[in-house]
């Protein structure tokens, strides 16, 4: 193992290096804090006095063709998942970005390339390996521990260190895929053709609008309007793909236009997230079906002469599988809205994050007022990602597997029950 910054961070390589860590953490009674790549390290509290676990378990992801499964060691990347798993014609729910961690997504939440066709990504984990507070690693599934198995899923974290993960696949052998990009003044035509677009769009169909400028859209100095995402459905991908892009191209021609028919593992790619520094700043809605007046909002704080000063403004499209109760899945199993709304700045200046509450204002009559874990980018922002039920089981299993908090600096801040 590795220390780092005072003895405060350690990178454990090994599970066995995990247990030693936590072991000697809490004979001394020092709070333990875990994260993988750090990304939402915003969304989480400073570790303070907590010794943080950075896992980067050094064992291979593997893939079980037959039984459609995936095995990533906490550390793993979607990158390197998604590309093995291509090999076998098989893809995974992943994000639409290649530097995400694997088991930081699948457990908060996890909405993915192929999201409305298949729903939250933790539902698809079936089995965790965790070093507890007694420093033992054991395997949770549903025969071993079936409610911490679900509250690993979504339940807003705390419950140890995850030293593996084992997550369902799907064949796939070719995915429409791609990202279109417009000058701004175009987003008000693009963006309600969209809207409009996606009230009955195919469950296939998962995409997404972005406004994007400056260092995440480093080809050009102006700012830009983006359609992204993915089409599942073999044949009918296609003319399903171009119901939706025919009368956006038809708008104004693209400036750069990438969608085409490609392998299981391009969806991964497809959005061309810069692997830029870590976002510092940044914001999180749900929000339910936006109509036109929604769009006419987003673009009125975020388009052409709003001044923003946001390099990521984002609308996904939800509904379609993750709208669906999963019977099979964890805490947070489904999604009660329409959209997910993200953005983020460049640095923590004071522009930006009055800008981000500029755009609450803006699209809060349609706030639903819950969160999804993975997109939470503040520390200060309500989660309310559980009802109170579910909150409450979540915090019945965190009390029993650590019952003296050792882990309690993990949970997502601002959830019910979850320490100050
Ligand atoms: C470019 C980019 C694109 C993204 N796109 C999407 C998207 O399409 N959909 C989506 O839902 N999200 C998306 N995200 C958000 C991403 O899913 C979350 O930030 C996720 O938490 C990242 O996981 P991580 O392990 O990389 O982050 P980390 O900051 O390392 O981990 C986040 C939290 O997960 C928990 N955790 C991590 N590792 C462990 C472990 N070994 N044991 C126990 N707990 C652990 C901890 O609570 C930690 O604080 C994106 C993020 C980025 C940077």
């Amino acid at each position: 193992m590795r220390h780092g910054e005072a003895d405060r961070v350690v990178t454990v390589r090994s599970a066995r290096e995990a247990e030693a860590v936590v072991a000697h953490a809490a004979a001394r009674s020092i709070p333990v804090r875990v994260h993988t790549t750090g990304h939402a390290h915003a969304a989480q509290r400073p570790p303070g006095d907590a010794l943080l676990v950075r896992t980067a378990i050094q064992e291979p992801v593997t893939i079980d063709e037959d039984r459609l499964m995936a095995r990533a060691p906490a550390g793993a990347l979607w990158r390197e998942v998604v590309t093995k798993a291509a090999r076998h014609g098989l893809a995974a729910v992943h994000p639409a970005a290649p530097a995400v961690g694997v088991v930081g997504y699948l457990t908060r939440g996890g909405v993915g390339a192929h999201g409305r066709a298949r729903g939250l990504a933790s539902n698809t984990v079936s089995a965790f390996d965790v070093v507890g507070p007694d420093a033992l690693t054991r395997r949770v599934d549903a025969d071993t521990d079936a409610d911490l198995l679900d509250a690993l899923r979504g339940g807003g974290g705390g419950f140890g260190v995850v030293t593996a993960v084992e997550f369902g696949l799907f064949p796939l052998r070719s995915v429409v895929t791609g990202a279109a990009y417009w000058p701004l003044e175009n987003a008000h035509q693009l963006l309600t053709l969209w809207r409009d677009w996606a009230v009955d769009a195919p469950r296939q169909a998962t995409t997404s609008v972005r406004v994007l400028s400056g260092e995440a859209v480093p080809w050009t100095e102006d700012p830009v309007v983006c359609v992204t995402g993915a089409v599942l459905g073999g044949s009918s991908a296609m003319g399903d793909a171009e119901d939706l892009l025919g009368p956006l191209r038809a708008v104004a021609t693209p400036l750069r236009d990438t969608w085409r028919s490609d392998g299981p593992a391009a969806p991964l790619f497809a959005a061309e997230h810069p692997v830029g520094p870590a976002r510092t700043v940044g914001d999180h809605l749900l929000l339910d079906e936006i109509g036109r007046d929604g769009v006419a909002e987003f673009l009125r704080v975020l388009g052409e002469g709003s001044g923003s000063p946001l390099p990521v403004a984002e609308l996904h499209h939800l509904g379609g599988a993750l709208a669906e109760r999963a019977p099979a899945g964890g805490l947070l199993d489904h999604l009660d809205a329409g959209f997910a709304y993200t953005a983020f700045g460049a640095t923590a200046d004071a522009a930006s994050a009055e800008h981000l509450a500029v755009v609450r204002r803006a699209l809060s009559p349609w706030d639903v007022g819950t969160t999804v874990p993975s997109m939470v980018a503040s520390r200060t922002q309500p989660q309310g990602h559980l009802d109170r039920r579910r909150a409450a089981l979540a915090a019945e299993v965190r009390a029993r597997v650590d019952p003296d908090g050792v882990f309690a600096g993990d949970v997502a801040p601002v959830t019910p029950g979850s320490p100050g």
